[in-house]
């Protein structure tokens, strides 16, 4: 008989988006009428179409994989590059950031990458990972036997949680203690919270003294609009040489459905082997990719080049633009509505305390019943999540609007 992998059994039933899903077709089932006037804002899931630059270079690229002379097979497990030098150059080297095309590594995702990067971590590592949290950082740590058993509140044994409050301004500040690898992601999913210059200058000094690796998600740089706010953990004198930066063409070109993204390991970025001596981790990250990985394909790769043509890049700040205007509306009916409201301006996202005394899940299926809105109940991102829920701006701006006068007009 076959062994399983017991960590999976680890994992607390009910992954966050399935028990939603059974709470709203459990509504939806009972209440035909209502159902209509669902609106979600539960997932945070793109809603607008691709940019027109986009899908012209999808038409084209579709128009060559058709003849015979500019057919391409295999691509470069890593990315094109042509795409990995405009990522560099665009998203870095324009803004001051020193990044060589071959520290960019194409992937179809940043969900991917987040999970795949602990192939080239050890297993001894101690984690610090913030509560709340996007859930990938800690179920792929569970899977790969990184973590103890889960607790009553679901937080598991041998992760230094980091929480976030209204006092950290719901970004954590590094622990006393001594961790070796960092999960940070900023703009927050899902407290809309983008750390400060300082609370980065923070980490990345507490990084190198304690020789620790920093695996910073940025999926949601493009919704800052703070003039002030870092847009790379590269913008902090060190980095280099202590982190890891993801980025993901999902939220900023509507890549959802498409699927691109990209890691940045920079060569100067050091761990250490069992006996103590220092490897560059670009190396490790390069043999993974092209062992395990076959690269993205052309089409969708000449599909992220064009989010740095001009169109492209002007294209992509009108969707950035309707998702935050809908941030706006979402936070402004929400502080009308009586609530305490955090995030949504440099994120899509909107953080929102339940009154006194109301769970997240009596808030959510409060909001769902009386209001006929999906939100996402805060407990389900970590236990400090608690009293929370979240309001994704990822909608139609009538939407938005919509759900806006219902909160408005909800008697909690
Ligand atoms: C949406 C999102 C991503 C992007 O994931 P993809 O796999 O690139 O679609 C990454 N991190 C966070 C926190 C996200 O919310």
């Amino acid at each position: 008989m076959a062994y399983l992998n017991d960590n999976y059994l680890k994992l607390k039933a009910g992954y966050l988006f399935p028990e939603i899903g059974r709470r709203v077709k459990a509504f939806c089932d009972g209440n035909a009428v209502a159902a209509q006037r669902l609106i979600r804002c539960g997932i945070g899931d793109v809603t607008e179409p691709l940019p027109a630059a986009v899908t012209a270079a999808l038409h084209k690229a579709v128009a060559e994989m058709g003849v015979r002379a500019t057919f391409k097979g295999y691509g470069p497990e890593q990315g094109y590059e042509w795409l990995r030098a405009a990522i560099a150059q665009h998203d870095f080297r324009d803004k001051g950031l020193d990044v060589a095309d071959d520290e960019i590594f194409v992937s179809d995702g940043s969900k991917c990458d987040c999970g795949n990067i602990l192939d080239i971590l050890g297993h001894k590592n101690k984690l610090a990972i913030s509560d709340p949290v996007y859930p990938v950082y800690v179920d792929t740590n569970v899977m790969a036997g990184h973590t103890g058993e889960a607790n009553e509140a679901g937080a598991y044994g041998k992760i230094v949680y980091l929480p976030c409050r209204p006092s950290n301004g719901f970004i954590p500040e590094p622990p006393k203690k001594h961790v070796d690898v960092i999960y940070l992601c900023s703009p927050n999913n899902p407290t809309g919270a983008a750390a400060t210059r300082e609370q980065l200058q923070a980490w990345v000094k507490y990084a190198l003294e304690h020789k620790a690796v920093i695996l910073f998600d940025a999926a949601y740089e493009a919704y800052i609009s703070e003039p002030d706010i870092p847009h790379s953990i590269y913008e902090i004198p060190g980095a280099r040489e202590c982190a890891i930066e993801f980025r993901s063409f999902s939220k900023n070109g509507g890549f959802t459905g498409t699927r691109c993204a990209l890691t940045v390991v920079p060569k100067s970025l050091n761990a250490q082997t069992k006996s103590g001596e220092l490897k560059p981790l670009h190396s490790l990250w390069l043999r993974r990719t092209t062992t395990k990985f076959n690269g993205v394909s052309y089409i969708i790769q000449r599909a992220a080049e064009a989010l740095y043509s001009d169109d492209g890049k002007a294209q992509v700040r009108g969707l950035i633009e309707h998702y935050m205007g809908n941030a706006k509306v979402l936070r402004t009916g929400a502080r009308k509505a009586g609530l305490k409201v955090f995030g949504g301006i440099n994120a899509p996202y909107i953080w929102v305390r339940t009154p006194k005394g109301v769970t997240s899940w009596q808030a959510f299926d409060k909001v769902l019943n009386d209001a006929n809105v999906v939100i996402t109940p805060g407990s389900g991102f970590g236990s400090k999540g608690e009293g929370y829920f979240r309001i994704s701006a990822f909608n139609s701006r009538a939407n938005a609007e919509e759900v806006s006068r219902r909160l408005q007009e909800l008697k909690w």
